[in-house]
């Protein structure tokens, strides 16, 4: 049996919105409902995207909210040296090599090697510099894939993808030198000992390179869970461009009720004689024990529906209180 450690990662290029909310909660609820740790990571790693700030008031939503862990907070821009690591050891082992390819030289290849490609579809790399780079310089770093990798998700159930024919070798290290993603996210989840990952569904394709990559490095795998997107009105995935808004902070509970409908959840009614749905958020937010008991139904009300299979055992009972 694991000790279940659960995570919440957000990227700091904004507040949290309705989307994140939803991954927030679900990823604290599967945590709580095991008995588990569950910790915040800062996905501050693409320096472009993020906006100076918004990791601070990402930590005040969640506190907001109630979603709280004695976890100390990581934040990946401090955590370089373990990518550089795990990067060193892709190189030795000979699975990571430099590709000199530009945007335009891959679309070139692509297109005098007429593979057909809708256009914004993801460009499968060509392979140019995967047996050397005849004297150019190394631009980016990528990994050699082979194969396919097949998971089963505990809420999409059985997946696969064909590494090599859908995705093609991929970026570890980017040509403005930052870590790609895949690389900081595996590296990660192993050194924290992550044994659950609980995300939003738009990350569902990345899991097989995930995964290929924890199997390159000799890391174990953890189960996943991909939640409901929540789609704008265009049926668009709602996003920052898509004008998703910032989370109401005075109306936690409500903000909170709204996530758990996404993640179809029967949150029962409190003991009080109050309906968990009819506590009601005054103008300075809900008082935060009305909060903490929300939060607790709604851990068992995600028990009743995700906690069939047993395999994790409580880290520490005094965690939930
Ligand atoms: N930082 C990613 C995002 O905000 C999530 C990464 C993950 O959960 O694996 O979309």
């Amino acid at each position: 049996m694991k000790l279940y450690r659960g995570r919440f990662a957000p990227t700091p290029s904004g507040p949290l919105h309705a989307g994140s909310i939803v991954a927030a909660l679900a990823s604290y609820l599967d945590a709580r409902a095991h008995g588990g740790l569950w910790s915040v990571r800062i996905e501050d790693i693409d320096a472009p995207r993020c906006v100076a700030g918004a990791d601070a008031f990402i930590l005040h939503q969640l506190d907001r909210l109630g979603l709280r862990s004695p976890e100390p907070v990581v934040w990946q821009s401090q955590r370089s040296a373990h990518y550089e690591a795990a990067w060193g050891q892709l190189q030795s082992s000979g699975w990571a090599y430099g590709c000199a390819c530009s945007r335009q030289d891959i679309e070139q290849a692509l297109t005098a090697a007429g593979v057909p490609r809708a256009r914004h579809a993801m460009a499968v790399y060509p392979g140019t510099c995967r047996n050397g780079l005849h004297g150019k310089a190394a631009r980016a770093w990528r990994v050699r894939v082979e194969g396919s990798r097949q998971w089963t998700d505990r809420r999409l159930g059985r997946q696969s993808q064909h590494l090599d024919s859908e995705v093609g070798d991929f970026i570890i290290r980017r040509a403005d030198t930052i870590w790609a993603y895949q690389l900081a996210v595996v590296v990660d989840d192993a050194v924290q000992g992550i044994t659950d990952v609980v995300r939003g569904e738009d990350l569902a394709d990345n899991t097989p390179r995930q995964q290929f990559l924890q199997d390159l490095l000799g890391v174990p795998r953890p189960r996943y869970l991909h939640t409901p997107l929540v789609l704008a009105e265009d049926g668009q995935k709602l996003s920052k461009q898509t004008g998703a808004q910032a989370v109401d902070l005075t109306q936690g509970l409500t903000v909170l009720q709204a996530a758990a409908r996404i993640l179809e959840l029967e949150v029962s009614t409190p003991d009080e004689g109050r309906s968990a749905s009819g506590l009601q958020a005054g103008a300075s937010g809900p008082e935060p024990k009305e909060l903490d008991r929300w939060l607790e139904l709604a851990a068992q009300a995600w028990a009743r529906r995700w906690l069939q299979t047993p395999g994790t055992h409580p880290v520490s009972p005094t965690m939930w209180g």
